[in-house]
């Protein structure tokens, strides 16, 4: 089905076009007519689904459509609100990309920047503001900012902006924008404080449930290698220079662990950075613009920094660490197979975190297959040597022992612990000539 089909005027659909979408995706099918015909939504997708399009396209044209004249400047028509710096500017771009024939000015209010270019971008006309919470008070406050003009109000990645304690900053954004308005939420899943919310602020919203809740998307392949946790930077080095070096989005559950891997993987030859919270907003710009350009393989991430990123063709996601929350696990893995594209998501996997794998797999409602790296068998499993398994052969970068075929790396190991040779011993013995520290799981936040 066209774009057009949905509604849209040409020169969106030409927009379009030009990006070579050469149909809309499934949230773009449904929501872009409902959301030109001003209902209120309430939207389960995932990130990498399209969904910023599924909104942007029909906030450009119901904008375009229903111009009453000039507002005074600083006075935004639409406004986007969304948990991260990173998420903020990709919807901007969105905007002006979709928006080329239709020349929206849109402004950009994210924290960990000077406000000197945003007091800028408010003395001008605004049509759609794309704001993280925090620095859009921050602008209120000031009076630089006036939200009694939104017509369109976006709630984007709304259950990660919950997560990150943002609901008392979003209940009182949403008492400053007028009543009358169209309200769309998106949100990855519909846990009950986001049903609230909908709730509380949405108009007899329309309900759009994408993926099967807390799906992963189906093309990305995803496998737990079960490694002790002193093992596990040696054996993500083994896995990021064996056969093609893939670009690779690596999560940890710590800022200083970030740091701290990204380090060790610069040391072992391969050319890393770390994205998290304490960085400064250039820094976070310039790694993640290295790794998009390819001039680093492997982006260290936390959760939060990582969140929404949109890298076209990265075809691997490793965690390091699985997430504190189970949920997160699909947020991480859906970096990787987006836009209909492939990709494998991997997790390291620690005795001290089956509790959490075992929440994940319930989540997802089944078990992950599971391959021993051969080299690299935790204490208390020994590998079966069978050379050229399934999972061996759709991963030739490394090569797995599957001894556990249908098992879980929750069942109890079939054998006592054995040394194991193996040419993951040897890139241990490269990377650690001894045991290296245990890695910090808790403390920080990302
Ligand atoms: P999103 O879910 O909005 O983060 O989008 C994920 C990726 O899908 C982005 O790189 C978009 O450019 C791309 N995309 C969005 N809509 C389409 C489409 N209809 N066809 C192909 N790619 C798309």
């Amino acid at each position: 089905m066209p774009f057009v089909a949905l509604g849209l005027v040409a020169d969106l659909a030409r927009a379009v076009a030009a990006q070579g979408y050469a149909a809309p995706t499934p949230i773009q099918s449904q929501a872009i007519p409902l959301i030109l015909a001003g209902r209120d939504l309430l939207a389960a997708a995932q990130t990498g689904t399209g969904k910023t399009a599924a909104f942007t396209l029909p906030l450009l044209q119901r904008l375009q459509l229903h111009r009453n004249g000039p507002l005074p400047a600083g006075r935004p028509r639409a406004l986007v609100l969304t948990p991260t710096r990173e998420l903020a500017a990709q919807i901007a771009d969105s905007v002006r990309v979709h928006g080329r024939h239709v020349a929206p000015r849109a402004a950009l209010l994210v924290g960990g920047v000077s406000m000197g270019p945003q007091f800028d971008a408010l003395r001008r006309r605004v049509d759609v503001l794309v704001a993280t919470p925090g620095r859009l008070l921050d602008h209120l406050s000031q009076k630089t900012v006036s939200l009694a003009g939104v017509e369109i109000l976006v709630l984007d990645e709304a259950d990660r902006m919950l997560d990150l304690g943002f609901l008392p900053a979003i209940r009182r954004l949403l008492a400053l924008v007028p009543e009358r308005r169209q309200t769309l939420l998106f949100s990855a899943t519909f846990a009950e404080p986001i049903r609230q919310l909908a709730g509380d602020f949405l108009r007899d919203p329309a309900v759009i449930d994408i993926a099967p809740r807390n799906a992963p998307a189906d093309r990305v392949e995803q496998q737990v290698h079960p490694v002790d946790a002193e093992q596990k930077t040696a054996l993500l080095s083994h896995l990021l220079s064996a056969g093609e070096r893939d670009a690779t989005l690596v999560f940890t559950r710590t800022k200083h662990g970030a740091d701290r891997l990204s380090r060790q993987l610069e040391r072992d030859g391969i050319r890393t950075a770390a994205l998290h919270g304490n960085k400064s907003q250039s820094a976070r710009t310039r790694a993640l613009d290295d790794f998009k350009q390819g001039r680093i393989q492997v982006l260290v991430a936390t959760d939060i920094a990582a969140r929404g990123l949109d890298i076209v063709q990265l075809p691997r996601v490793v965690n390091y660490e699985l997430p504190h929350v189970p949920e997160d696990y699909v947020h991480r893995i859906g970096r990787t197979g987006r836009a209909g594209r492939a990709g494998l998501a991997i997790s390291l996997v620690s005795a001290d975190e089956v509790a959490r794998l075992r929440d994940i797999q319930r989540l997802l409602g089944r078990q992950l297959p599971s391959s021993v790296v051969e080299g690299f068998a935790p204490n208390g499993a020994r590998p079966v040597p069978a050379p050229g398994g399934p999972t061996a052969r759709r991963h030739p970068t490394h090569r797995v022992v599957p001894p556990t075929g249908e098992r879980s790396i929750l069942s109890p190991p079939r054998q006592p612990a054995r040394p194991e040779a193996g040419a993951g011993n040897a890139s241990r013995r490269r990377h650690h000539p001894n045991p290296p520290r245990r890695v910090a799981t808790t403390g920080d936040r990302a």
